[in-house]
């Protein structure tokens, strides 16, 4: 059921900081003649460019000796992963295909990475695998081998591309009054992969991510999307401590099966088991649970009550996810009229949260099909969808 990688992540000569966490990044100190007792100081310093500052060259570091910075040059380098192609659409809304190096020279990989503004944040839609371990049937990604998984530098990296793209890092004189927004305000881990088969790398990529004094968005505002891998679920909950998003779709084991395979090896009691014992929930704090739309599949008005009471004593937010389909795709969007009253009856349970804030685009971003599924949708239909997806 689950595919092992094809390839391995392919050092290059000279590797990037970008992504390292503290420890590393002493230790690449280390590599270039940096004496111990310096090297905390060192990483508080170069931590500041990178993730305050979004430094792309080590020249810019004035705080160093221009010994260091040159030593530091010769050694690593500041690169983001690259940019293959960039889509701006009339909201705003920005894509980003991403090449990523493959274990053979001259053979890359692309995942996608996408921006979506809203009026109080600003999501950003990243990968975390090339390709995906699972098969889920309704999922463009499912049908593709796993190619590899991104490293914990291409993971926040993603991030970094992001700030650098939008021009979202501090000044050098930053306005004095109110600290400055950042665009960048919230992470979903949506896009191609399944981040749980990938768990360390994204547990360092979203530490880095999270660091305070750095990139500097909390756990709070990541949200990290799974299939249902139920013992890293646990997992997560002690070492990253983000944001739980479960990708539901079915209310039976028979249909979940079907739908999600991985179901098979981890049934909904399990899974929901295991939503329940998530560390620090709260009404405050909820476990988003993704149900994506698949007339005459999943939809029936049944349905959404026996999703109810599935999730009956779990601090739970419910994502409506219209489908998106894709070439050779066996399955169906919902009709509108459908998604509408199936989502009265979850309002209706008080699942509505009393401020609505719009959100909405950002759950078609999943696995990177944003685009053209906001190109389907009418005005209205976008505005319902922004209603229907509330988040806190
Ligand atoms: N692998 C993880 C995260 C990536 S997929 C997971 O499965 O949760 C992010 C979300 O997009 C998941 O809820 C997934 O089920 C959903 N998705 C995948 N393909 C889709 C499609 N064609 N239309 C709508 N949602 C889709
Ligand atoms: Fe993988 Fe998620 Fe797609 Fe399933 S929905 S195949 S887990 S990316």
């Amino acid at each position: 059921m689950e595919k092992q990688p094809l390839e391995r992540y392919a050092a290059p000569a000279r590797p990037s900081l970008i992504g390292l966490s503290r420890e590393q990044l002493a230790a690449a100190l280390g590599d270039v003649g940096v004496p111990e007792r310096q090297r905390r100081m060192r990483v508080q310093q170069i931590w500041q460019w990178l993730y305050v500052r979004g430094s792309r060259d080590f020249e810019a570091m004035t705080t160093l000796s221009k010994d260091l910075r040159a030593a530091l040059a010769g050694r690593f380098t500041l690169e983001r992963p690259e940019v293959a192609a960039e889509q701006v659409s009339v909201d705003g809304t920005r894509k980003w295909l991403i090449r990523l190096p493959g274990e053979l020279q001259n053979s890359p990989h692309e995942v996608e990475c996408v921006y979506i503004p809203d009026t109080d944040r600003g999501t950003l839609c990243i990968s975390s695998q090339v390709g995906c371990t699972l098969n889920c049937t309704f999922c463009h990604t499912g049908t593709q081998r796993l190619v590899r998984n991104l490293t914990a530098g291409e993971i926040a990296g993603q991030v970094v591309l992001a700030r650098d793209r939008l021009e979202d890092w501090q000044r050098a004189t930053p306005a004095v009054g109110e600290p400055e927004k950042r665009l960048v305000s919230n992470i979903v881990m949506m896009g191609m992969g399944e981040p749980l088969y990938n768990f360390e790398a994204v547990r360092d990529g979203i530490n880095v991510i999270a660091d305070g004094e750095g990139l500097s968005i909390s756990k709070r505002r990541i949200t990290l999307s799974t299939s249902g891998v139920v013992p890293n679920i646990a997992r997560a909950g002690a070492e990253i401590g983000s944001m739980l998003a479960v990708s539901l779709h079915a209310v039976t084991d028979e249909l979940r099966n079907e739908l999600v395979p991985l179901n098979r090896k981890y049934p909904l009691r399990e899974l929901l088991d295991a939503c329940r014992n998530y560390p620090g929930l709260s009404n405050a704090r909820r476990i988003t649970f993704e149900y994506v739309m698949l007339k005459g599949v999943n939809d029936s008005l049944a349905d959404a009550k026996a999703l109810l009471r599935l999730l009956k004593g779990i601090p739970a937010k419910i994502n409506l996810i219209p489908f998106n389909p894709w070439p050779g795709t066996k399955y169906e969007c919902s009709d509108w009229d459908q998604i509408e009253k199936f989502s009265e009856i979850i309002f209706d349970a008080g699942y509505a949260s009393p401020v609505r804030t719009p959100r909405g685009r950002d759950i078609l971003a999943a696995c990177g099909q944003l685009k053209s599924a906001t190109e389907k949708l009418s005005a209205r239909e976008r505005l319902a969808l922004r209603a229907m997806a509330m988040t806190d």
